[in-house]
C-alpha cells in the first residue's frame, strides 16, 4: 500500500534548492483561486514589481516564467536567437555547457569561450572573440557560477555586448538575492533567475525580465520563436501590462504566492541587508574549515557567499561524508561537478538557509564525520573560529 508522503526535515545546503521558509510554505497552503480572477491578476502585478526590485530593474518585461531555471534560460536563448545567428558564450561551468547546448537548437552557433573551471569568466578572452566575429549578436555568461562557487563581473561584460552591438545573456539563477543583480546598471537585456536558490522559495519558478532593446530584437523577429510555450510574445498577453490577459496557460497559482511572499521577505529585509547576511554568514564559515584544516578551492577575490566550494582533503571518500551528513545528520551539501566531482564539496549558503545556526551546525556535523572517518582534522576550534568571524 503506497501512503501520504511526510519528507524528513533536511537542513538544505547544497546548490539547491536551499531552505525555504516556513512563511513562503505558508504562502503555499493557502486557498487556490482562479487565475484569472481578479484577486489573482492584481497579485500578478504585484509579484512584477517586486521582481523589478529585486533585478534592479525598471523593465516593463519583467515576470516569473511558469517553470524552473531552466526554463527561463531556455525563455531567453529561444526568443533572442534566430537560426543562422551568431553567439558568444563564456564557459568556465556546468552551467556555460547548457548555454552552448541552447544556442544549438536554435539553430544558431556558438562561439565557445573557454575559462578554468574555478576562475571568472574572462572579459579580455570575451573581447578577442568579438574581435575575430564582429558579426556576434550576443554574449552570454553566468554571473554566479555554482558548479564552482566562482562570480564573475556582469557589469563589464554587458558594458563589452553594448560596446560591440550585441545584446547580453546573464545566468542569475545563483545570484539573485545573494549577491547584487543590477541589471540596469549593469546595461543586461536578458537575465533570468530561480525561485530554488536566494530567494528562499520552492523550485519550480523562473523570473526573467527583458530590456527595451531585447524587446525590439523579438518585435523584429522574422522567424518563429521554437517553443509555444516560451514565446514572449504570446507570455506577454497573459502577464503584460495593459492587455486583457489572455488565457496561455495556467500559472502555478499557489507557487505564485509563495514566490510573493519571498519576493516580500526579501524587500522587507531589504538588498542590501541580505547581500550583507550572505557575506556575514560565509565569512563565519569560511573562518570555521580553515581552523579545521580544511581549504577553500576559489581564491577569495572570485568567491561567491551563496556558493562554497571546499577542497576535499587527500584519503578522506566523498561520497561516504556526505551521506553520513544526511544520514545521522539530515543535512544535505553537494558534490563537486565535472573535473571538480570527488575533488571539492560545494556548501551552499543560499537565501534562508544563510543563518548562523545552520553555518555552526554544518561546522559541526562535518568535524564529527570526519573524526569518525580518521581524517586529518584539527578538533574543538571550528566552532570558536566561526564565533570570532561573527564578532
Ligand atoms: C540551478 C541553476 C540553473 C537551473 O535552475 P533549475 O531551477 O534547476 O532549472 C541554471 N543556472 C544556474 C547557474 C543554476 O545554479
Amino acid at each position: 500500500m503506497t501512503s501520504s508522503f511526510f519528507p524528513p526535515q533536511r537542513t538544505l545546503m547544497g546548490p539547491g534548492p536551499s531552505d525555504v521558509s516556513p512563511r513562503v510554505l505558508g504562502a503555499l497552503s493557502r486557498p487556490t483561486i482562479g487565475h484569472l480572477d481578479p484577486l489573482f491578476v492584481q497579485l500578478m502585478d504585484e509579484v512584477k514589481s517586486l521582481l523589478q526590485q529585486a533585478f534592479q530593474t525598471d523593465n516593463e518585461l519583467t515576470l516569473p516564467v511558469s517553470a524552473p531555471g531552466s526554463a527561463g534560460m531556455e525563455a531567453c536563448f529561444v526568443n533572442l536567437i534566430s537560426p543562422g545567428d551568431k553567439v558568444i558564450v563564456c564557459q568556465n561551468g556546468v552551467f556555460g555547457g547548457r548555454m552552448k547546448e541552447n544556442v544549438e537548437r536554435c539553430g544558431a552557433s556558438a562561439i565557445m569561450v573557454e575559462d578554468t573551471w574555478g576562475e571568472p569568466v574572462s572579459i579580455d578572452k570575451a573581447r578577442a572573440a568579438f574581435d575575430q566575429h564582429p558579426d556576434a549578436s550576443i554574449l552570454a555568461f553566468v554571473h554566479a557560477e555554482t558548479s564552482t562557487g566562482v562570480r564573475s563581473d556582469a557589469g563589464a561584460l554587458c558594458a563589452l555586448a553594448q560596446e560591440r552591438g550585441a545584446l547580453s545573456i546573464v545566468d542569475t539563477v545563483t545570484s539573485l538575492g545573494g549577491i547584487a543583480v543590477e541589471v540596469d546598471n549593469w546595461g543586461a537585456d536578458a537575465v533570468y533567475s530561480g525561485t530554488q536558490k536566494c530567494l528562499s522559495c520552492v523550485p519550480g519558478i523562473s523570473p526573467v525580465t527583458f530590456s527595451g532593446r531585447a524587446v525590439e530584437r523579438i518585435q523584429a523577429r522574422q522567424h518563429k520563436v521554437q517553443s509555444w510555450f516560451l514565446d514572449m510574445q504570446l507570455v506577454m498577453g497573459y502577464w503584460g501590462a495593459n492587455t486583457k490577459r489572455a488565457y496561455h496557460h495556467t500559472a502555478p497559482v499557489n507557487a505564485v504566492y509563495a514566490l510573493h511572499e519571498s519576493l516580500l521577505m526579501l524587500q522587507d529585509e531589504g538588498l542590501e541587508h541580505a547581500h550583507q547576511r550572505h557575506w556575514r554568514n560565509h565569512l563565519a564559515l569560511v573562518a570555521g574549515l580553515e581552523a579545521m584544516g580544511l581549504s577553500m578551492a576559489v581564491s577569495p577575490e572570485h568567491r561567491l557567499p551563496q556558493l562554497n566550494l571546499v577542497s576535499i582533503p587527500e584519503g578522506v571518500d566523498d561520497a561516504a561524508v556526505r551521506v553520513a551528513l544526511l544520514n545521522d545528520f539530515d543535512l544535505e551539501i553537494g558534490a563537486g561537478l565535472g573535473a571538480l566531482a570527488g575533488k571539492t564539496w560545494r556548501i551552499g549558503l543560499m537565501g534562508h538557509s544563510s543563518c548562523t545556526r545552520n553555518v555552526l551546525f554544518c561546522l559541526s556535523a562535518l568535524e564529527s564525520v570526519l573524526t569518525r572517518q580518521g581524517a586529518d582534522v584539527v578538533q574543538g576550534v571550528a566552532q570558536a573560529a566561526a564565533e570570532a568571524a561573527y564578532a
